[in-house]
């Protein structure tokens, strides 16, 4: 069950103030370069032992470390003090509740994600910590789903580089215990004619496949939608990813939604078993309320995720919650309230 993280109180370590601060402003959708800044703080933290902190504290020379700097000082020494740091304090008063309003029973059902970035294509944060924050926020399970090749901007994963994120999906699984388990996963790009970018015998190693437009956005509506059905209908597509590729506000810019015949889409999802995926970004906000109604009309399944590019926009699922709760989705119908086993089965049938 997905919850709110409860505020920390003093006392507290002086990586978990730094970690939950970092958390906050991601969530809070603050710039990149504020958060790397507390991300990195607790990089430098672990390369010291607490003897080393206690005395630097002590001594006032913490920032002589390099990746600590005058706003991470102040707060790993209040922590070390023993208080709670002031600006931890500010944050968790400030922005510290669920992020939107309407659909939190929805919220607390969620068991899982099926879209989520790592540092090794364009998130800001490395497997173990999306998983860890994962874990704190009580999901069962979660999907990395990096992207594919040809999103070269967003360093997209070749054959081999997936293969050995595999490697580390398994490892991470061993560490992590029965209670949670991160599934392999990929964002691939539908390709102009409906292929998907990535090798078959590579898709078929990972439990489940979102799929998604990241080129050719202003396509005629009669060649997109041939390329969108093309995919939904692919055996290995498990979820369809932000399907008009709109943006709605933020730092991106809009873009209009692209044209294509969703009517004919979401039969195809239906046919192919296909969820809809309710892509949680404020920016996105996709589909638009009128295409979920449409979906729900039509009978398709639905993800909501998060497309997390850090820790902290997990929680970004409060917005897609908000929407499918307003708009009446049932829950049964919407795969990340499904437990990790119902979860998997679905996605590869025929492999019980
Ligand atoms: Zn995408
Ligand atoms: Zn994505």
């Amino acid at each position: 069950m997905v919850a709110l993280l409860p505020p920390l109180e003093a006392p507290v370590e002086p990586t978990e103030a730094l970690r939950r601060i970092a958390f906050l402003l991601e969530r809070n959708r603050a710039g990149t370069y504020r958060v790397e800044a507390f991300r990195n703080a607790v990089k430098a933290l672990k390369e010291i032992g607490d003897d080393e902190l206690q005395e630097r504290v002590e001594a006032g020379t913490l920032q002589e470390i390099h990746g600590i700097g005058k706003s991470t000082s102040a707060v790993v020494e209040e922590a070390a003090r023993g208080e709670l740091p002031a600006y931890l304090e500010s944050l968790q008063d400030k922005s510290g509740g669920l992020l939107a309003s309407g659909g939190e029973d929805l919220y607390a059902a969620l068991r899982g994600d099926c879209h989520l970035h790592s540092d090794w294509s364009d998130g800001g944060s490395p497997i173990d910590e999306m998983v860890l924050t994962g874990i704190e926020l009580g999901h069962e399970w979660m999907v990395l789903t990096d992207h594919s090749p040809q999103l070269r901007v967003a360093n997209g994963l070749t054959v081999e580089r997936l293969t050995k994120q595999l490697a580390i999906v398994d490892a991470i699984n061993r560490g992590v215990g029965e209670a949670f388990r991160l599934f392999k996963g990929i964002e691939v790009d539908i390709l102009d004619d409906g292929a998907l970018d990535q090798t078959d015998a590579m898709l078929a190693q990972l439990d489940l496949v979102t799929a998604s437009v990241h080129s050719k956005l202003r396509m005629n509506s009669a060649p997109m939608t041939k390329r969108m059905v093309a995919a939904v209908l692919n055996p290995r597509v498990n979820v369809l990813g932000h399907c008009t590729g709109r943006l709605v506000e933020g730092s991106r810019g809009k873009r209009p939604q692209s044209d294509f015949d969703a009517r004919a889409v979401f039969e195809a999802c239906l046919e192919g078993d296909t969820a809809v995926e309710i892509n949680s970004r404020p920016e996105r906000q996709d589909p638009p309320d009128d295409l979920i109604e449409l979906a729900l009309e039509i009978g398709c399944l639905f993800s909501i995720d998060s497309d997390a590019h850090a820790p902290g926009q997990l929680d970004m699922k409060a917005y897609g919650c908000e929407r499918a709760e307003r708009l009446g989705v049932p829950w049964d119908r919407i795969v990340t309230t499904w437990d990790a086993d119902r979860l998997h089965a679905w996605a590869n049938p025929g492999s019980q």
